[in-house]
């Protein structure tokens, strides 16, 4: 069986492994996101390391964008317009294919989590789903009829607009584009800045998860209405919170309203809105299934 590497390639830090799937992860490191030249030159390294005891089939990379990740643009493979220090118009995927001389295969972060969870979790067997992770920021991928949601550029759930009664929460929320879309009414930094404090300590009981629960469903159920996905799987640290799971499939039952006619909103909800199967290797599973995608292309 060919063996790939992964490389999940975050704001805070960037996961390398070399494997074949959830029970084949042979090496695996993490290291924190620096400067361009420092973080490519330590992933590059441990891949050649890597490559010595048993050559790699191809290379994948699910990445933190915006990113160009269309294949005839001069630019395919950069980050492009990011906002993190340092990170504007990186080249990632050159380095890497010039060290290796291997199929690359690139795409946002949360589509490569989505391809993993089509492949070994909590998408097996789906075509049409959406893939939502709400931590530092929010961001969404998946699949529409079996292939990754690309488009213009490729898809920015975590900036849609969604209702925001400002009597009720006066919160302006954190985004530096748009003050109050989804992500900036609903990443753990915003509720750290509505309620000062981490969303770890606030209580299960804390009017901050209904409120919470609330704006995630809104956001949810406007992907059920523009895709009509087969299951919507949520992940991310904010939903740690035990609570919020439940909380979040109930407000989404509730502003559907009855109008999608599907027992798996009306009846089988827990098994509709899910949560990722892959764990906390799920971003660097799904470089893996984009560098076996690549072999195969
Ligand atoms: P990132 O988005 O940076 O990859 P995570 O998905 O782990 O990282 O999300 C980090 C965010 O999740 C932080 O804002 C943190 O406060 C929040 N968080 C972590 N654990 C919990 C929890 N148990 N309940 C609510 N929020 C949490
Ligand atoms: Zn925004």
């Amino acid at each position: 069986m060919s063996l790939f590497g992964g490389i999940e390639a975050g704001g805070t830090k960037f996961v390398c492994a070399v494997g074949t799937g959830p029970t084949d992860l042979r090496a695996r490191m993490e290291l924190p996101t620096t400067s361009p030249e420092e973080t490519i030159g330590r992933v590059v390294k441990f891949f050649q390391n890597q490559a010595k005891h048993e050559p790699l089939a191809a290379v994948g990379i699910g990445s933190f964008g915006p990113i160009e990740v269309h294949s005839s643009s001069p630019h395919f493979g950069y980050i492009t317009s990011t906002p993190k220090a340092g990170w504007r118009d990186v080249d990632l995927v050159g380095p890497v294919r010039r060290a290796f001389n291997l199929p690359v295969g690139f795409d946002t972060d949360v589509n490569a989590a989505a391809l993993g969870e089509h492949q070994w979790g909590a998408a097996r067997g789906l075509d049409t789903f959406v893939y939502i992770t709400v931590g530092t920021g929010i961001g969404g991928g998946g699949m529409v009829e079996g292939n990754l949601i690309h488009g213009l550029l490729h898809p920015e759930m975590g900036h849609l607009r969604i209702a925001h009664d400002t009597q009720a929460d006066p919160f302006a929320g954190v985004c530096p584009f748009h003050g109050d879309c989804w992500e900036g009414l609903a990443t753990g930094p915003s509720l750290e800045a509505r309620w000062g404090t981490k969303g770890q300590a606030l209580p299960p009981d804390h009017p901050a998860w209904k409120l919470e629960a609330h704006y995630l469903a809104l956001g949810v159920t406007s992907l059920v209405c523009a895709l009509s996905p087969q299951r919507i799987i949520l992940g991310g640290g904010v939903m740690k919170q035990a609570s919020l799971m439940s909380l979040v499939r109930r407000e989404t039952q509730e502003l559907l309203n009855g109008y999608i006619q599907a027992a798996e909103i009306t009846e089988h909800i827990e098994q509709y809105i899910v949560a990722p199967e892959l764990g906390d290797n799920a971003g660097v599973l799904g470089a893996i299934a984009l560098a076996s995608a690549a072999a195969h292309s």
